[in-house]
């Protein structure tokens, strides 16, 4: 049975002396990438906790929260489909109530990447998932590798503030044109629809360059180049970084990372493989 709540109190009763709890936090609009991290979560806890917040710290004033995809009673019918056991839908005043300051600290990795085009979005990311945290009290959480950056910071969040829950990333799971997955796809038009997939293409052809010995830095030249000529408006980065402290590498290494993020028009597109 799914239960619904929306306040730490009522979540609080229903986990009363749980301890074996996953947490998987999301920002709603779900779809199969979601869902896989909902099975995964499955597998590691009893007791598997699915929160749904578009989370407001994490959007800048000229960003998309007012009209960020909504769509409550479908998620909701698909998490109880697919067997989740509580669905949290907190308030913001639920969230922000005890903390009128961020706990949190992301430092040089929230500058980076993202946090170079996005410079609060790690912060407001780091802030609430900590609050998620202390709200559910999860022994495990799920975040997907299609966020790779996040993933690094939730990780490294959990490190240094000895938070009593183990991390786990989940791959990414994408459209059968290679497109990864993403609530924010429906903004992309038809024409860019057709563009897209290119990205993930054009990763793996980087992938297969680098681990035949092309240069690293002639690698993400070219990258960018043929993301240009695929259609891409304009590329924000094209790095290839140790997957844990995202610094960019320039020698081979067992811990790589390619990461990407392209923008069609209006629409950013971010993805990333391993390398190696
Ligand atoms: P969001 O609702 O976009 O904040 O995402 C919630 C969680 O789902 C995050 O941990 C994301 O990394 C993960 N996620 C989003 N898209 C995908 C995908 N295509 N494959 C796997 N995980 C995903």
């Amino acid at each position: 049975m799914t239960h619904i709540v929306h306040t730490k109190s009522e979540l609080q009763q229903h986990l009363k002396d749980n301890n074996s709890i996953a947490l998987v936090p999301t920002m709603g609009a779900l779809h199969e990438g979601h869902l896989s991290l909902v099975k995964l979560a499955q597998q590691k806890a009893k007791t598997v906790v699915v929160s749904i917040f578009v989370n407001p710290k994490q959007f800048a004033p000229h960003e998309d929260f007012g009209s960020y995809p909504r769509q409550e009673t479908r998620d909701i019918e698909l998490l109880t489909h697919i067997g989740a056991d509580i669905i949290y839908l907190p308030q913001a005043s639920e969230i922000y109530s005890s903390n009128t300051s961020n706990p949190t600290e992301v430092g040089h990795l929230g500058t980076i990447l993202e946090g170079a085009v996005r410079p609060h979005f790690f912060a407001g990311v780091a802030w609430v998932v900590y609050t998620l945290f202390q709200h559910v009290k999860p022994q495990v959480a799920i975040f997907g590798e299609k966020d790779f950056q996040q993933l690094a910071i939730i990780h490294a969040m959990v490190r240094d503030m000895q938070l009593p829950t183990t991390i786990i990333g989940a791959p990414i799971i994408r459209e059968q044109d290679g497109l990864a997955m993403s609530s924010r796809n429906i903004y992309l038009s038809d024409r860019q629809r057709t563009i897209a997939p290119a990205l993930y293409r054009i990763l793996g052809d980087m992938k297969y360059q680098l681990e035949h010995d092309m240069g690293i830095q002639s690698c993400l030249s070219q990258g960018r180049d043929q993301l240009l000529q695929a259609g891409f408006d304009s590329i924000d980065y094209v790095s290839l970084c140790d997957s844990s402290s995202l610094t960019p590498l320039s020698d081979p290494n067992a811990h790589a990372r390619l990461l990407v993020a392209a923008r069609l028009g209006a629409v950013r597109l971010i993805d990333n493989i391993s390398v190696w």
